[in-house]
């Protein structure tokens, strides 16, 4: 394939991977800007002589696109440092595409698991972060990087801006419903360690998709992912044929149309939330990644 691909194998897959889609960038503040494919969202921050772009966008194309937008905004700026939100490929999987000879960042559960995928394009990070908390200092720009806890993907981490008083978090809360939960979300720990966020100051929240919301907008969207929760176990009470979709959907949609049937997408989603989030009541969750520590998953059988 001419493209990097990824984890596809397809010539055909080609079309996908090459097209390179408008993107819309907005300014948060003088440093600060939000960019968007129409679905999937970043940011990226103006440095004293660079850029640091967070993630890249899921194909190469969408990465071109990106830097394009980025040069657009920012002309005579060189993209030296991307940053992994989490390791997913739709997101940040295509740096050698974005800017090939940049620093990645990324937290060390995702650098581990970017090693052991070796998807063609996926740059592998050249600093990994550990802990919950991480004060840096990138040519010029503070920047504070969050783990709390497993939310979703590998090693995710947050962005928070003081100054601005912006929470960037990829893939998780949204200010809407337009999400068919994937096993990727940890539901074990997903709400806590967004609920810690709200800790913080900050008025303005980025999610990894669609549009920015605000911290009402923020915890509605958490009470949203609780009130999936508490009705797939009720759905197991009312003996609800949980692994079939259309009863799932009639459930748990029933039950929530009233609160939350205005959320944008929910109607078309709810039923694939559902069946994702009953499971997780079902099984226990995917494995390690479903507990607190995820880390020991790959403690030591990898090394970076
Ligand atoms: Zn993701």
């Amino acid at each position: 394939m001419s493209e990097n691909c990824g984890n596809f194998t397809l010539e055909a897959a080609q079309a996908y991977l090459a097209r390179e889609p408008d993107m819309t960038v907005d300014q948060i503040s003088d440093r600060l800007f939000t960019v968007s494919d129409g679905q999937c969202r970043t940011i990226f921050v103006a440095a004293d002589e660079s850029v640091i772009a967070f993630d890249t966008f899921g194909t190469p194309g969408r990465a071109r696109a990106y830097g394009r937008a980025i040069a657009e905004t920012l002309p005579g700026k060189a993209i030296n440092t991307v940053i992994y939100s989490h390791d997913h490929l739709d997101h940040a999987g295509f740096a050698a595409d974005l800017a090939p000879g940049a620093e990645i960042i990324a937290d060390e559960m995702c650098a581990k698991v970017i090693k052991c995928r070796g998807a063609e394009g996926q740059s592998v990070p050249t600093r990994v972060l550990r802990g919950e908390r991480n004060e840096l200092t990138i040519d010029g720009v503070e920047l504070v990087l969050l783990n709390p806890g497993p939310t979703h993907g590998s090693g995710n981490m947050a962005a928070y801006f003081a100054d601005e008083k912006v929470l960037f978090s990829s893939d998780t809360v949204l200010a809407n419903a337009k999400y068919g939960f994937m096993p990727d979300y940890h539901f074990a720990n997903f709400v806590k360690f967004m609920r810690g966020f709200l800790e913080l100051d900050w008025e303005r929240f980025v999610p990894g998709r669609y549009e920015l919301t605000d911290r009402a907008g923020f915890e509605r969207g958490c009470d949203f992912i609780e009130a999936v929760q508490e009705t797939c176990q009720q759905a197991f009470a009312n003996f609800v044929p949980i692994w079939m979709y259309e009863p799932m959907k009639g459930f748990v949609g029933g039950q929530l149309g009233e609160r939350f049937g205005d959320l944008d997408g929910f109607d078309g989603h709810i039923g694939q939330m559902s069946i994702r989030i009953v499971h997780h009541y079902l099984m226990g969750g995917w494995g390690l990644e479903d507990t607190p520590e995820p880390a020991v998953l790959l403690e030591d059988q990898v090394s970076l």
